[in-house]
């Protein structure tokens, strides 16, 4: 019998997420990054900016509040409230990513086939990991052909993200019930 894939769930959450959110360039349409103004400053709220070496546009974000982690419908950049470049309809949902390690780490949880849980020495087994939060959907045998598919194209965005050729275009759905396409939360 094969040895199963494990998933150990290293309890990261979505605030380890943040250090760079892909999206879509607001003037140009072509993928932009933002990121921390001071890569060490992990506060929620540290200034950030957003930067399209595409079209040159940059804007600096400094705010008391963000749209939520939680609450993101549509996928929008918590910051910017921009689209994210790494979002597309699957399985009557929308997948989305901020960025390659974040959509990694969702590609390593829907193929596992054994997902072990942590004991936090703080919170107990409390579910604030970003994988224990991910909609139920996204963990389900029957979506994973689907939603895998999904993952291998947001990565040809990844690997496009950058090079200055990439446009963003209305995206084909994983499924052929994506015009019921409604976003949850990861
Ligand atoms: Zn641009």
């Amino acid at each position: 019998m094969d040895s199963p894939l494990r998933f150990p769930d290293n309890r990261e959450t979505m605030y380890h997420f943040l250090d760079e959110i892909l999206v879509i360039c607001p003037h140009c349409r072509k993928c932009a990054r933002n990121h921390r103004l001071e890569p060490d400053n992990h506060n929620l709220f540290a200034p950030r900016r957003l930067v399209c070496t595409h079209c040159g546009l940059t804007k600096t974000w400094a705010e008391l509040s963000i749209a939520s982690l939680w609450r993101n419908d549509p996928p929008l950049d918590n910051y910017f409230q921009v689209p994210l470049w790494l979002s597309i309809p699957c399985a009557n949902n929308i997948l989305w990513a901020y960025d390659q390690r974040h959509l990694e780490v969702i590609e390593s949880f829907v193929t596992a086939t054994l997902r072990e849980r942590t004991h936090d020495p703080k919170y107990g087994w409390a579910n604030t990991s970003l994988v224990s939060s991910l909609p139920k959907w996204i963990g389900l045998a029957k979506n994973r052909a689907s939603i895998l598919k999904a993952i291998a194209h947001l990565k040809t965005r990844l690997t496009t993200c950058g090079n200055g050729t990439s446009r963003i275009r209305p995206t084909r759905a994983c499924s052929t019930t994506a015009s019921r396409a409604r976003s949850l939360l990861f």
